[in-house]
């Protein structure tokens, strides 16, 4: 992003100025809330290295800012899952299982290759009747946490979260809310 000389793939004052997060709100038809800390053209050009080797650092740079200072303010008693919607390894890594890795902390244990979509098919830049007409179709895996929070990079329709959302309940997790970086619908 600048010339600066930094250990990281984003220097320090990069990190303050481009990726200090937000709060923003919005919610499901469920009634669930999915809470996003950037808008979509914000960090655009960011997601875009979700399929290169750059990718991995960019996110775990991207969830350091947001999700993780999130889980921070989190006060539970019980242990919360944290599951990545999807997190199959592609390039080599993971991007939803990166931002569900940094949620760890006292009260959310974060869970990987629960919540598989069946479906590969790509939504992007798919409309939201394509969306409908082929679901994720999610095979979810048994843990023991009753209480789920779901993780995703972008929230677009909000489809595959209550997808997503409707599994969990199927099976009896409760849902407490979702955690998405972007939220391409605040403009
Ligand atoms: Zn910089």
């Amino acid at each position: 992003m600048c010339e600066n000389l930094s250990f990281s793939h984003i220097c320090n004052s990069c990190q303050q100025l481009f990726l200090t997060p937000s709060l923003y709100k919005r919610k499901l038809p469920s009634g669930i809330e999915v809470i996003s800390f950037y808008k979509y053209d914000e960090i655009k050009s960011l997601l875009h290295t979700k399929h290169t080797d750059l990718g991995f650092y960019i996110y775990k740079i991207m969830a350091k800012n947001s999700l993780k200072k999130f889980s921070t303010t989190f006060n539970m008693s019980e242990s919360i899952a944290a599951i990545a919607v999807d997190d199959i390894v592609e390039d080599s890594y993971s991007h939803t299982a990166v931002l569900c890795k940094s949620l760890k902390s006292k009260g959310i244990k974060p869970l990987y290759g629960k919540l598989r979509a069946k479906n590969r098919l790509s939504y992007s830049g798919q409309s939201r009747e394509f969306r409908l007409k082929n679901p994720r179709d999610f095979q979810l895996l048994n843990f023991s946490q009753s209480s789920v929070i779901l993780v995703d990079d972008i929230i677009t329709t909000g489809s595959t979260l209550s997808e997503a959302i409707t599994v969990m309940t199927k099976n009896k997790k409760e849902v407490l809310f979702c955690l998405t970086l972007c939220d391409v619908s605040i403009k």
